[in-house]
């Protein structure tokens, strides 16, 4: 698992969970969802209602987690988690639903990886507040209603275009995640290190947002890394230079761009002379699964000007070939 992977590694769970924000107050950038947010669940409280259904997308990393665990914080109701891979059967999620408290927010992280069964139960669920479930087998099985508890589904998924539609228009309420800018990323680096104690002057802390490919799961873990360089190479401090001397070591370069980012690239510009080339190729040219490079890796390399998507294929921009400082064929747009 390298440095920027976004997936969370089990060694740096204890410390996510002392630095993962609780309130909407200490919830960084994301203005839109937060100002959004703030109004629907202060209204439910209110009226004493259930929060209406949420669906949260954006890349991994983005705090889709973390927002549905403030979500349920400040609704002042438990939250029950699980993830779409892990429901295998319509039982198993009638169970889950069934055993909720009044006004709960269940969090299904990977919504778009239930299976068709198991999403049918969510459709009167979320709608109507009712299961029907299958008692007994052969001539003999019927099928009973049960009302379940008001309750909040929050969705989490990486891409809204992967949910089937039925799925996607019983959530009242959508929320997209945007990659977090230079100056929000900083705050967080900040407060991370104020959390856990770390010297790291405006410098530092402004090296690592810049690294951190707009994700804040990235920010905190180049944090911990740079700390350990820090500790072993220099006096502790988190200086500039320190940090980026640190992540230069880490192969993070200094426009953010980890291993994978460089090889889909360079793939790009050796392979496929700057394309367009379609992403099955690009996958089998690079060995990654189509979908990392859909949901984590491209998203990213668009955002920041350096990946064009057209209807034939991805193609490099001149930033691309800027980046490792090649001249661009003129058929290369910006
Ligand atoms: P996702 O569920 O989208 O993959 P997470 O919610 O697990 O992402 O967020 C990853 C980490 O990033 C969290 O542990 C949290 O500490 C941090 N984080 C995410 N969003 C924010 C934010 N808006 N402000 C501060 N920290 C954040």
């Amino acid at each position: 698992d390298h440095i920027t992977s976004t997936n969370a590694a089990p060694d740096d769970e204890a410390v996510d969970r002392a630095i993962r924000p609780k309130r909407l107050g200490d919830y960084i950038g994301q203005q839109a969802v937060r100002d959004q947010l703030e109004i629907f669940v202060h209204a439910a409280k209110a009226r004493s209602e259930a929060l209406d259904h949420v669906l949260v997308f954006g890349p991994p990393g983005l705090g889709k987690t973390t927002l549905a665990h403030i979500i349920a914080h400040e609704l002042g109701v438990n939250l029950r988690q699980t993830s779409g891979p892990v429901i295998d059967r319509p039982g198993d999620l009638a169970a889950l639903l069934t055993n909720l408290e009044p006004g709960d927010v269940l969090f299904v992280d990977e919504i778009h990886r239930l299976s068709a069964v198991v999403e049918e139960v969510l459709y009167p669920a979320m709608e109507d507040q009712q299961i029907d479930i299958m008692v007994g087998e052969g001539p003999a099985a019927r099928s009973i209603k049960l009302d379940l508890p008001p309750f909040t589904l929050v969705g989490a998924t990486t891409r809204a275009g992967l949910l089937t539609s039925p799925l996607r228009d019983r959530f009242g309420i959508v929320q997209r995640l945007e990659y977090y800018s230079v100056t929000e990323l900083t705050t967080i680096v900040n407060r991370s290190a104020n959390l856990l104690a770390l010297a790291i002057d405006e410098g530092g802390a402004t090296e690592i947002a810049r690294r951190a490919r707009g994700t804040p799961r990235i920010a905190n873990r180049l944090l911990r890394r740079v700390r350990d360089y820090a500790e072993v190479r220099a006096d502790g401090h988190i200086s500039q230079a320190v940090a980026a001397a640190a992540m230069d070591m880490l192969k993070v370069d200094n426009s953010g761009f980890d291993i994978q980012d460089r090889r889909l690239l360079l793939a790009i510009l050796e392979k496929f002379d700057g394309g367009p080339v379609g992403v099955e190729s690009l996958a089998a040219a690079i060995g990654e699964e189509r979908g990392t490079i859909e949901d984590v890796i491209e998203p990213y390399l668009i955002q920041q000007g350096f990946l064009h998507r057209t209807p034939r294929g991805r193609m490099a921009t001149r930033s691309a070939y800027a980046h490792f400082d090649r001249p661009a064929p003129p058929r290369i747009a910006d």
